[in-house]
């Protein structure tokens, strides 16, 4: 017997059974080994509270003090009376309906058998009423004689729960897995992981992890079993990903970088904070991308806040030091306008030529920007997709950043791709949406994460209100000097019907605020006003800013304080968040008030989710489960994305490590040749045989 030998053979289970586990697609020893449970229960005694134990679950081990069978018309009852090692004396019930055949048979000749005076049995039930403190009633589930050897698997332990099909019931399973560990094999087997990441990251062996996954002895051995697989599982798709990207970017830069300084410096002098050691790290990153003689595809992700647009203006400095064009592009025009001003406000007195381009250019600017584009006059160009528009020609652009990616549509993403496929490509989001972490992952995109936010920065208290309360706040932080915004949503995704709501909002809302100065905001706005109404509102001659959710992205005003979202129900997780991230910039307190309408169970989740959660990770997570991940996925990647013992959620520290060492395994061994990654190479080959169209290991 070994772990490759078919499960029929394996004791007890024979053709017939055999057939039930090929449903489970389960064939060989090793694949029921790698069927992880589906859940755990706490069967421990006296367990503490945790995860895997619901309140009314019991677990005692007791000694039979008597038995009781009661005739009943519809019903059959037995009863027996245990006493556990409290000294505590506990009611068991079992119910059997009245059939024909227990009139000839005696229904309970197992429990009798089980339940001779003085045996010693562990209960799995419920109790009968939970509000009898001593819950000395118990319904059984499931009862294991102590004097049992295999009731060591069932009972007085963290037991395993699987996912099965009709035919099979968990305690035989859990019986076969315990016979399956047993294959002397297992214990022989070589060790796939190379020895170095098995020793760097702390991870269990093989089958030592099997063993634990399947009958953990604690929890915290649950959890470096399922650390141990899941990092298995991530770092064999990752090198297989890792090994496809080196086959197909054959790509070589014509161009290369050396770090001058020439402008790095002095705008580091002059930036009037210091980096945090995230933003060091993530630059340091870059740099090395843009110094390698490969084109960068890099994603850089870090909650809203977290400091991306300098570390963008990092990248590009560097370019233009060498002598190249880079360019940025935004969304929303709001946003490429503000990221100009910032830009033109934090570069001052550098030599840098900085322009903006955006559809609601005027004719005759737009021909000069195009004209010294052309020329190499302008060094950074900012703007919408605008930038990707033929009519645009670049001097020598080598280095694209695009902001906020997610909020690009299909169609414009193609064309970048296309534009920008020889160029060096920052991507960034502040939503990490499974789709970003997916193309993390799989696809040709190398991935930094900016893990902290700039020092200094307030929690931002979110709660649900009413528009008077929400008001009410309002008007004390004008008061006090700081700034609100009060958001609306879009109405039928409709900019136009939008614009007219919220104008008809900002009427009446300049009677809710007669002493203060209220400005309006949307879509259908011009260019030159909406760049006015941002300036003023930036240079605090307005107090309140009124409007549709253009401003979702990237807006910093340091001074706003207040953050209402009206019809909170009608926006997403996402949006929600990002809006809220428009407050707290600053050194004060900030607030964001949401105000539902008329909440359904899920927008009141949504919102309650928003009012617990403040990190962009943990709430990109929620909304998958929420939408349900087929919404989010492409089909294509939903598949792809099944792993067994990890989540690419839960689990994303452990992600991370992965796909950093299969970067680290890759460089020192590209083709996986060494000897001590023999097996390595052999289990990866033997994994994705099925998918050979997508990796080349011959
Ligand atoms: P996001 O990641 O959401 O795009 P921004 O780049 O807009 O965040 O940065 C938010 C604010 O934090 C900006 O006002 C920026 O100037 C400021 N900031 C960025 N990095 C730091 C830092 N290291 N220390 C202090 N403030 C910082
Ligand atoms: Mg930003």
């Amino acid at each position: 017997m070994t772990t490759s030998t078919q499960i029929q053979y394996l004791k007890g289970i024979g053709p017939a059974k055999a057939k039930l586990f090929e449903r489970l697609e389960i064939q060989t020893v090793e694949d029921l080994l790698h069927y992880y449970p589906r859940t755990y229960q706490d069967r421990r005694l006296n367990s503490t509270p945790n995860e895997y134990n619901s309140e009314s679950l019991v677990v005692f081990k007791g000694r039979v003090l008597r038995t009781q069978q009661i005739p009943a018309r519809s019903v059959l009852i037995f009863k027996a009376f245990l006493e556990d090692e409290k000294g505590q004396q506990i009611e068991c019930t079992w119910f059997k309906k009245r059939t024909f055949r227990a009139f000839r048979f005696d229904p309970f000749g197992t429990l009798k058998k089980d339940f001779h005076i003085n045996n010693e049995v562990w209960i799995i039930g419920k109790r009968e009423d939970k509000n009898n403190f001593f819950g000395n009633k118990v319904t059984v589930d499931e009862h294991y004689p102590a004097a049992d050897v295999l009731t060591k698997l069932h009972a007085g332990r963290l037991t395993p729960i699987y996912g099965l099909t009709e035919g099979l019931t968990n305690k035989q399973f859990r019986q076969f897995v315990y016979e399956a560990l047993q294959t002397p094999s297992l214990a022989a087997e070589p060790e796939t992981l190379p020895p170095v990441l098995l020793s760097k990251r702390q991870l269990l062996s093989a089958p030592q992890a099997l063993k634990a996954i399947h009958f953990p002895n604690s929890l915290a051995e649950l959890e470096s079993a399922r650390a141990r697989l899941a990092y298995e599982e991530f770092l064999l798709l990752a090198t297989a990903w890792g090994i496809k990207r080196t086959q197909t970017k054959i790509l070589a830069k014509d161009y290369s970088y050396e770090i001058k300084k020439t402008l790095l410096t002095p705008f580091r002098e002059q930036l009037g904070f210091n980096f945090t050691n995230s933003q060091k790290k993530v630059i340091n990153e870059i740099f090395k991308d843009l110094c390698s003689p490969r084109p960068m595809n890099r994603l850089l992700q870090g909650d809203v806040g977290s400091g991306k647009t300098v570390v963008a203006l990092c990248a590009m400095l560097l370019a233009v030091e060498n002598g190249y064009q880079a360019a940025l592009m935004a969304p929303t025009e709001i946003l490429a306008e503000q990221h100009f001003l910032t830009f033109k406000r934090i570069l001052k007195g550098l030599k840098v030529n900085l322009a903006v381009l955006s559809s609601s250019t005027k004719a005759a600017a737009k021909k000069k920007i195009l004209k010294e584009l052309a020329d190499g006059k302008i060094d950074i160009l900012v703007g919408t997709h605008a930038v990707i528009q033929d009519d645009v020609k670049f001097h020598n652009l080598r280095l694209a950043v695009i902001d906020e990616q997610h909020r690009f549509g299909v169609k414009q993403r193609s064309k970048l791709k296309e534009k920008t496929a020889k160029l060096d490509l920052l991507t960034m989001t502040a939503t990490p949406i499974p789709r970003t972490l997916a193309l993390a992952f799989y696809g040709d995109l190398d991935v930094s994460t900016l893990s902290e936010l700039p020092p200094g920065r307030q929690p931002i208290q979110t709660e649900s209100a009413t528009s008077k309360l929400a008001y009410d706040r309002v008007r004390e932080e004008v008061k006090k000097g700081r700034q609100a915004y009060i958001v609306f949503p879009l109405i039928e995704e409709s900019e136009k019907i939008s614009a007219k709501a919220v104008t008809e909002e900002f009427e009446k809302l300049k009677k809710v605020f007669p002493d203060f100065r209220l400005a309006v905001l949307h879509g259908q706005m011009s260019q030159a006003e909406k760049e006015s109404v941002m300036a003023d509102f930036a240079a605090h001659k307005t107090d309140i800013l009124v409007a549709t959710p253009v401003i979702e992205v990237g807006i910093d005003v340091k001074n706003a304080t207040v953050m209402v979202i009206e019809n909170a129900e009608r926006f997403g997780l996402a949006s929600l968040h990002q809006l809220r991230g428009r407050v707290g910039r600053g050194e004060h307190e900030s607030f964001c008030i949401l105000v539902p309408q008329h909440a359904g169970s899920i927008a009141k989740e949504r919102v309650d989710i928003i009012c617990a959660t403040r990190d962009g990770f943990k709430i990109g997570e929620r909304d998958m489960h929420l939408r349900g991940p087929g919404e989010i996925l492409g089909t294509r990647q939903s598949g792809e994305l099944e792993f067994k013992a990890g989540d690419i959620f839960k689990d994303r520290d452990i992600l991370y490590q992965a796909i950093e060492d299969r970067d680290e395994l890759l460089s020192q061994d590209p083709t996986l040749t060494k000897p001590e990654h023999f097996l390595f190479r052999q289990k990866l080959t033997e994994l994705y045989q099925k998918n050979w169209h997508l990796i080349d290991l011959s």
